[in-house]
């Protein structure tokens, strides 16, 4: 059967880092493998990626831009610039409505669509996201090392994060009009971690670099990074649509697997940062590597 009549094995919905890594395994198996791929990885926003091995400081659409060509080169691969915008049980396996109108099924469906973060409206904050509003110090914390750094309170864990972060340099809490527990207080102040209660009116800057935080008064405090905790939901509605368990992470939604990436629907497999706490771009490749090479043994031995 020649490569074009050959049905497809696996339809990975999403070709971000997670996806990407998935379908190199499969394509390596010799699985003909379909990539569905919007094009908005999560960290878009982040001119640099650190920490990804080989990698350091490229920017992740490169990165993203040669793991695909790279996979292009197998002949049993195809990536779809498209959106997958249902996807149903057949009798043999799973039908993918994509939103150009095409409809594509396969044996098996992995789902690596990646988070959507939605962040605080405070002006200035959004467009510096990635660059000097941030989100991990293992992804960008070095390269602000011993300025003076804050962190904006969302919820009771941003004390915990106010606390790591003063490893990188002097940080401020900032509460933003929220109220801390005495036990968060005490452990800040013993950490040295500053604390300013008033609520944040806007960021002050030019371009993507960070000057100084204003506070309600029209005060400033000088600031070269602010961490946030962003509010991070599933991307598709696929999930739901499928009627997959899905749990209350530690940083938001997440896609319930086991230890071979298979979700609570026998052949649906989940990848990424929809499937794990935490996130990085490292975590997302080995996770699609365990639901790459899954998927092919439950192809071989069912
Ligand atoms: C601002 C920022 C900076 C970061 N910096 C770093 C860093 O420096 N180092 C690091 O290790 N990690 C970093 N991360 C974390 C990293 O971005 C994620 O862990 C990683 O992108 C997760 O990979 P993924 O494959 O699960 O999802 P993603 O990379 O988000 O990829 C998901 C893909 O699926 C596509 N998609 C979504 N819905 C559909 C659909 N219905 N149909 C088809 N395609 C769809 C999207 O367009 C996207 O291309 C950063 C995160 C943020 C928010």
């Amino acid at each position: 059967m020649s490569n074009n009549t050959r049905p497809i094995d696996v339809i990975v919905v999403g070709g971000g880092f997670a996806g990407l890594a998935a379908a190199t395994y499969l394509a390596r198996a010799r699985r003909k493998v379909l990539v569905l791929d919007t094009g908005k990885p999560r960290n878009r926003f982040a001119h640099a990626s650190h920490g990804f091995l080989g990698q350091d400081g490229r920017n992740p659409m490169d990165i993203l831009a040669d793991a695909r060509a790279q996979l292009l080169s197998y002949w049993n691969v195809q990536v779809l610039h498209d959106e997958a915008t249902s996807a149903r049980p057949t009798d043999n396996g799973f039908a993918v409505t994509l939103a150009s109108g095409q409809e594509q099924v396969a044996s098996k469906l992995l789902l690596a669509f990646g988070l959507h973060d939605t962040l605080d409206n405070i002006p200035g904050l959004q467009e510096r996201w990635g660059r000097s509003v941030l989100h991990c110090p293992y992804c960008h914390g070095i390269e602000f090392s011993d300025r003076p750094l804050g962190v904006l309170y969302r919820t009771p864990m941003s004390a915990h994060q106010a606390l790591l972060i003063a490893e990188w340099g002097p940080t401020t809490l900032y509460l933003n009009g929220a109220t801390l527990e005495a036990e968060d207080a005490e452990k800040l102040a013993a950490r040295g971690v500053a604390v300013e209660p008033a609520r944040v009116t806007r960021l002050v800057g030019e371009d993507d670099a960070l000057l100084a935080i204003e506070l309600e008064g029209e005060r400033h405090r000088a600031i070269e990074a602010l961490y946030v905790a962003p509010q991070s939901t599933l991307s598709s509605p696929l999930a739901m649509q499928l009627g997959l368990g899905i749990d209350d992470g530690p940083m938001g939604e997440m896609i319930r697997t086991d230890n071979h990436r298979m979700t609570t629907l026998d052949g649906v497999y989940a990848a990424g940062d929809i499937a794990r706490a935490p996130h990085s771009v490292s975590w997302a490749v080995a996770d699609g590597v365990t639901a790459g090479t899954s998927i092919h043994r439950n192809l071989v031995f069912g």
